[in-house]
C-alpha cells in the first residue's frame, strides 16, 4: 500500500442534468490526477440554483460515477448545506466594507457591453445598518487584488484576454438571493482543503477571479489543472445545454477507454479482458498529464 499524500483534489459537478462525456472526461481526469498522487478525491455536489436543478440530477450523477468505477473519499459535500458557512463570510465581507449592492438593471448591464463600470460603487455608504441581504439587488466586491494571469499545470501560463474585465468588481452574491458560483467555490475548496483543482478548461477564466477570491479572504491558493474541453462536431463544448448525451449505463469500459483517448494517455491493449477496476488501476499506474493536450490543439483536432 501506498502512503496517503496531502494531495486533496475534487469533482464537483452542478447537478443542472446527468452527466455526459464530457463531465466522464473532467471527473475521469480529477480521479486519475488524485489517485496516482495517492491522495483523496472528493466528491462536492454545487446545487447553488435550485431552479436549474430537476430532482434527482444529484442521485443520478451519484449512480452514474459508481458504475464508471470512480469512487471518492470521504462524505459527499452539497453546497445547499453549506449556507450559513456562506452567509457568515457575506457578512464580513459587508462589515469590512469591500463590498456593495448593484441595483442596475439587466438593461443597463447589457448596453455596457459585458463589462461592469463599477458604477455602483460610489452610489451608497459600504458599511450601514439595512440587512445586506435583500432578494432585489447583487453584491458586488470591490476589486482590490486583480489577478491577469496564472500558471496552470497543463495549459502553461493563462491570461486574461482583457483588464477592464479583471478590474470588474465581481458579484459575490446574486440577485434573488442566490450565492455566487466563484465565492462558494472558493469558500468550499478551501473547506475541503483542495490542493489542486482539476476541471474542465471552459473554467479558466473564472479562475482569475476565483485566485482573486483566495487573496481578498487571505486563504492558500491551489493550483489548477485545465483539462481540454470535448467539442462536438459543431465546435461547441459539449455541455447540458446542448444536449449532449447522458452517459450509457451499460458497459463503462469502453466509455472510459474513449475518455483515457481523448486525454492522450497510453493505450490499454486487450482491455476486453480486464474488469472495470483493472482498467482503473492500469489508467493510475499509467497516468502522464503531460501526454493531455492544450486546449487550442485539441479544439484544432476536433473542431
Ligand atoms: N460546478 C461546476 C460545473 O459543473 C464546476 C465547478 C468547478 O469545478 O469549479 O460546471
Ligand atoms: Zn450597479
Amino acid at each position: 500500500m501506498h502512503e496517503i499524500t496531502d494531495y486533496i483534489g475534487r469533482f464537483a459537478p452542478s447537478p443542472t442534468g446527468q452527466l455526459h462525456f464530457g463531465s466522464l472526461v473532467t471527473a475521469l481526469g480529477s480521479y486519475l490526477q488524485a489517485r496516482a498522487h495517492h491522495g483523496r478525491w472528493l466528491l462536492r455536489i454545487d446545487d447553488i440554483d435550485p431552479l436549474r436543478e430537476p430532482p434527482g440530477t444529484a442521485f443520478q450523477i451519484i449512480r452514474t460515477l459508481e458504475h464508471y468505477g470512480l469512487f471518492w473519499d470521504e462524505e459527499i459535500l452539497y453546497q445547499s448545506q453549506r449556507h450559513d458557512a456562506y452567509r457568515e463570510i457575506l457578512h464580513t465581507l459587508w462589515k469590512e466594507g469591500v463590498c456593495y449592492h448593484c441595483h442596475c438593471s439587466r438593461h443597463r448591464l447589457h448596453d455596457l457591453g459585458g463589462v461592469y463600470d463599477n458604477h455602483c460603487r460610489h452610489r451608497e455608504p459600504l458599511t450601514n445598518n439595512v440587512t445586506p441581504f435583500d432578494k432585489e439587488s447583487a453584491w458586488r466586491l470591490i476589486q482590490q487584488h486583480p489577478v491577469y494571469h496564472f500558471e496552470d499545470v497543463i495549459q502553461g501560463t493563462y491570461y486574461s484576454k482583457s483588464t477592464s474585465i479583471v478590474l470588474e468588481d465581481m458579484i459575490i452574491h446574486r440577485k434573488g438571493n442566490l450565492f455566487a458560483y466563484n465565492l462558494v467555490t472558493v469558500i468550499d475548496d478551501n473547506y475541503q482543503g483542495v490542493t489542486e483543482v482539476v476541471r474542465g478548461a471552459d473554467l479558466l477564466d473564472p479562475t482569475l477571479r476565483q485566485i482573486s477570491l483566495h487573496k481578498q479572504l487571505n486563504l492558500p491558493i491551489p493550483r489548477y489543472a485545465h483539462l481540454p474541453l470535448v467539442i462536438n462536431h459543431d465546435g461547441n463544448k459539449l455541455s447540458k445545454q446542448n444536449h449532449a448525451h447522458a452517459l450509457p449505463d451499460t458497459d463503462p469500459r469502453p466509455v472510459i477507454i474513449d475518455a483515457l483517448r481523448f486525454l492522450n494517455q497510453p493505450i490499454i491493449a486487450g482491455w476486453q479482458d480486464y474488469s472495470l477496476t483493472s482498467l482503473l488501476e492500469i489508467a493510475i499506474a499509467q497516468w502522464s498529464p503531460s501526454e493531455i493536450l492544450k486546449q487550442n490543439h485539441q479544439q484544432q483536432r476536433y473542431e
